[in-house]
C-alpha cells in the first residue's frame, strides 16, 4: 500500500484577464496565502494565522515554480513505474482558470506533464535494451457525461464495459499503436482540435470536459520466445479535469449553464469518492465510483491496482479564498488515500503484444537493424490496421451479443404467449392464480437464477434494501479477489440501450392488460403481440444474420492483412537481402579505402616530420642570416664614418695644399704638397687614409 502523492500549485496571481468582482477586488485583501514548501496558510494580514486554514502535502508550489519543476517533482518517477509494468495516472484538480491546462499541456517555452511524459516514456523504453515494447494511445473526453472519442469524429456517446480480463474500458475507443513522440504530438493536436472550450468570466477558452489522455505500454523480455511467457501491460492515464466553478462568477448561462452543471456533479461525486476513501478503512463503506463516468474511468487510479499524482491547482487572489479552500480540502482528503500498485503481468492473450504475430516481431527487429524506416512505417500501419480490425471485430461481437440476448428475450417471449394463448384457446384458465400469470410479466420468478449480492456496506440507509435469503450468491469479495481489488457492482451494471428499449416493451405490453378483457379479444391481441414479436424476432435475426456477415468480412480482412503482412515480409527479407549486398560491397570499398588512408596518413606522418626538421633548420639559418645582416649593419656604419673622415681630411688636405701655395715655402711646401697630395689620393683609393692623416699632421705642424 502506498499513499497517492497530492501537490498543490498556485499560479501568479496577475493573470486573471477578466475580474468578476463587482468592485474589481482581486488584488491585495484582508487575507493572504502563505506558501512554504510543503506547507500552505491562510494569513489575516492584522489579526494572523485564521484558524483551520492550515494545510500540508507533499510539495506546494508557489506561482514561480515551473512545469519542469513540477514534472519533476511528481511524475517523472512515476512515468519509469509505469514502463516497468505499474499503473499510473496524474491529473490536475482545481477551480477554473487556475491553471490545470496549463499544468497539463504547458506552453512552448515550458512544456507541461503531457509532453514531458510522453517523452520520458519513449526515452525510458530506449534504455531498456532487454524488453519488447508496444505502445499504443487514445484520448478521449467527457464532455456532458459522454465519453466522446478525442481522435475520431465518429467515436461519440461510447459505453464503459468491464471484463475481468480487461477490466474497466470504454468500448470501441481508437486506439493508435505509435513509436515516437512525435506520432503521440501529432495524435494530441488532432484531439486538441475535437476538444470541446467555451468562453467565460472567468478563462477565455475555458475546458468544457474532462480529457483523459491514455498510454498502453505492453512489453516483453527480449529473449523470450515462448508465447507461454509473461506479458506485462500497463496503462499511463493523464488527465485534465474541467474546473469546477460558481455560475455567479463565471456568469453561465444556456450551453454553458448546462455543461457547467454537468461539470460540477461530476466533480462532486469525484471528491464523494474521495472523501470515502480517505475514510477508515473498516467505515467507509460503498464507494460510488459508479455515479460518474469519470470516477468509473479512474476507478483503478482511485484505491485501486495504480500509482497515483494529483496536482491540485489554485488562485492566489483575495477573492477565490473560498475556492482555493475548497480545493485545498480536496487535497488533504486525497493525500489519505493509499493505492494498491503491482506489476500487471498477463499470460492470457489479452496482450496485443501476444496477439500479433512473433513474425512481425522478428521482422520490426531486422528491420531495425537495417534502420530501413520506410518499412518500418509499413509494419506500423500494418500493426494499427490489426489493431483497429480486432477493435471492430470487438465491437461487432458485442453488438452481437446483444442482438442474440434480445433474440433470446423475444423467443422466450414468445414461447410464453403462446403458452398462454394454448391455455386461453382450450379454456383452462379458471382461478384468480392463472389470470395474475397473465397480468404481470414472468421475469422475476426464475427460480435458480445466478444473483449477484452487494456486500455489506449496501446496509447503509442509502442503499435499497438486498434480499437476505437468496441461494447461489457470489459475494462481492469474490469479485473484489477476482477483480484484483477493482469493487464490481454488478446489479448496476450497465445494459446496452437497445435491451433496455425491448425490455421495456415487453413490460408495456404485458403490464397494460385490462382484468376484465374477454377471452376472444385477449386471444386476438396476443396473436397480435405473437406476430409481432416473430416480426421483431425476424429482424433481429436478420440484424444477426448481416452483424455475421459483417464478422466474417472482418475476419477475411484480417487474413488478407496477415497475406498483406507475410507479403511484405518477403518484400522485406529480399530488400533486406539486397540491402546487405549493397552493405557488403560498401564495406569492402570502406575497407579498401581505409587502406589507402592508412598510408596515405603515414605518408603525411613522415612528411610532416621532415617538414618539422626543415623548418628548424630554416630557423637556424634565419637566425645566422640576421646575425650577418647585423654585423654587415654594423661594418657599413664603420664604413660610412671612416669615409665621412676621409672626405673631410681630403678637403682639409686640399685648403692646405692651398694655403701652402701662398706660403713663404712656396716650392718647398708645393713640391712637398704635390707628393702629399698624390700620396693622399693614392691613399684613399687604397683605404690608408689614417697613415695619410698621420703624414699630414706631422708635415703641417712642421
Ligand atoms: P484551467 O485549465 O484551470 O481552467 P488554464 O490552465 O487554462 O486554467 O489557465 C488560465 C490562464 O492562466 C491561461 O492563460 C494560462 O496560460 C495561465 N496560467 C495558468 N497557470 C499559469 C502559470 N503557472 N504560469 C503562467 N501562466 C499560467
Ligand atoms: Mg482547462
Amino acid at each position: 500500500m502506498e499513499k497517492i502523492s497530492v501537490a498543490v500549485r498556485f499560479r501568479p496571481s496577475n493573470l486573471v484577464a477578466a475580474d468578476p468582482s463587482p468592485d474589481g477586488a482581486g488584488g491585495v485583501g484582508d487575507r493572504e496565502w502563505r506558501i512554504d514548501d510543503t506547507r500552505v496558510s491562510l494569513l489575516h494580514r492584522v489579526a494572523g494565522p485564521v484558524p483551520g486554514a492550515s494545510f500540508a502535502f507533499d510539495h506546494v508550489f508557489d506561482g514561480a515554480a515551473t512545469n519542469e519543476r513540477i514534472y519533476g517533482a511528481l511524475v517523472r518517477e512515476l512515468i519509469g513505474a509505469v514502463v516497468g509494468g505499474f499503473n499510473g495516472t496524474a491529473f490536475a484538480y482545481g477551480q477554473t482558470s487556475s491553471g490545470k491546462t496549463f499544468t497539463m499541456n504547458g506552453s512552448n517555452a515550458d512544456p507541461g506533464i503531457i509532453p514531458r511524459a510522453v517523452r520520458d516514456v519513449f526515452d525510458t523504453v530506449r534504455q531498456a535494451d532487454d524488453r519488447e515494447f508496444l505502445i499504443r494511445v487514445s484520448y478521449m473526453e467527457i464532455y456532458n457525461e459522454e465519453i466522446n472519442d478525442l481522435l475520431t469524429i465518429e467515436g461519440q456517446k461510447l459505453r464503459i464495459h468491464e471484463s475481468l480480463e480487461r477490466g474497466v474500458y470504454v468500448a470501441g475507443l481508437r486506439e493508435e499503436i505509435v513509436n515516437s513522440a512525435e506520432q503521440v504530438f501529432e495524435l494530441l493536436q488532432l484531439g486538441e482540435a475535437n476538444r470541446h472550450f467555451g468562453e467565460t468570466n472567468m478563462n477565455v477558452r475555458s475546458s468544457r470536459s474532462h480529457t483523459i489522455f491514455r498510454m498502453v505500454i505492453e512489453s516483453s523480455g527480449k529473449d523470450q520466445t515462448d508465447c507461454g511467457d509473461a506479458i506485462r501491460v500497463s496503462v499511463l492515464n493523464l488527465v485534465d479535469l474541467a474546473g469546477s466553478e460558481r455560475i455567479m462568477k463565471t456568469g453561465a448561462e444556456g450551453v454553458r449553464l448546462n455543461e457547467g452543471k454537468y461539470i460540477n456533479k461530476s466533480l462532486m461525486i469525484l471528491g464523494n469518492v474521495i472523501k470515502k476513501l480517505s475514510e477508515n478503512g473498516k467505515q467507509r463503506g460503498h464507494i460510488p465510483y459508479r455515479d460518474s463516468k469519470l470516477t468509473r474511468i479512474l476507478q483503478p487510479a482511485l484505491g485501486g491496482n495504480a500509482k497515483t499524482s494529483i496536482i491540485c491547482t489554485a488562485a492566489p487572489e483575495e477573492i477565490h479564498i473560498e475556492e482555493t479552500r475548497g480545493t485545498l480540502q480536496f487535497a488533504s482528503r486525497a493525500k489519505c488515500i493509499s493505492n494498491c500498485a503491482q506489476v500487471n503481468e498477463i499470460l492470457t492473450d489479452a496482450a496485443l503484444l501476444k496477439r500479433q504475430k512473433l513474425e512481425i516481431e522478428e521482422l520490426r527487429k531486422k528491420l531495425q537493424g537495417s534502420h530501413s524506416e520506410g518499412l518500418e512505417q509499413v509494419v506500423l500501419k500494418l500493426r494499427n490496421d490489426m489493431h483497429k480490425s480486432e477493435l471492430e471485430r470487438d465491437r461487432l461481437a458485442m453488438e452481437l451479443e446483444d442482438e442474440r440476448k434480445l433474440r433470446m428475450t423475444l423467443e422466450q417471449h414468445l414461447t410464453e404467449q403462446q403458452k398462454k394463448l394454448e391455455a386461453i384457446s382450450s379454456d383452462h384458465f379458471t382461478d384468480s392464480i392463472q389470470l395474475d400469470a397473465l397480468k404481470t410479466p414472468d421475469s422475476k420468478s426464475v427460480p435458480d437464477g445466478f444473483v449477484a449480492c452487494r456486500s455489506r456496506y449496501s446496509q447503509d440507509v442509502e442503499f435499497s434494501p438486498i434480499p437476505e435469503d437468496l441461494d447461489n450468491i457470489a459475494h462481492e469479495d469474490l469479485w473484489t479477489h477476482l477483480n484484483k481489488g477493482c469493487v464490481t457492482d454488478l446489479d448496476m451494471l450497465e445494459m446496452t440501450p437497445g435491451l433496455k428499449r425491448e425490455a421495456s416493451f415487453i413490460q408495456d405490453t404485458t403490464s397494460a392488460v385490462p382484468l376484465d378483457e374477454p377471452t376472444d379479444t385477449r386471444c386476438q391481441r396476443l396473436e397480435k403481440e405473437c406476430i409481432s414479436d416473430r416480426q421483431k424476432l425476424e429482424e433481429s435475426k436478420a440484424r444477426c444474420s448481416t452483424l455475421e456477415k459483417e464478422c466474417d468480412v472482418l475476419r477475411d480482412e484480417n487474413l488478407s492483412l496477415q497475406q498483406e503482412l507475410s507479403e511484405s515480409k518477403r518484400e522485406a527479407d529480399s530488400l533486406l537481402a539486397e540491402k546487405q549486398a549493397q552493405l557488403d560491397d560498401l564495406r569492402a570499398k570502406c575497407a579498401a579505402l581505409e587502406k589507402d588512408l592508412y598510408t596515405t596518413r603515414q605518408e603525411a606522418h613522415r612528411l610532416a616530420t621532415e617538414k618539422q626538421e626543415l623548418a628548424g633548420e630554416l630557423g637556424t639559418e634565419r637566425q645566422k642570416l640576421d646575425e650577418l645582416k647585423q654585423d654587415i649593419r654594423v661594418i657599413s656604419r664603420g664604413f660610412l664614418q671612416r669615409e665621412g673622415q676621409l672626405t673631410s681630411l681630403y678637403t682639409k688636405s686640399k685648403a692646405i695644399l692651398e694655403n701652402c701655395k701662398t706660403s713663404q715655402i712656396m716650392i718647398m711646401s708645393l713640391c712637398v704638397g704635390s707628393l702629399l697630395c698624390e700620396k693622399v689620393q693614392w691613399n684613399i683609393g687604397r683605404l690608408r687614409l689614417p697613415l695619410v692623416f698621420c703624414e699630414l699632421q706631422i708635415l703641417y705642424d712642421l
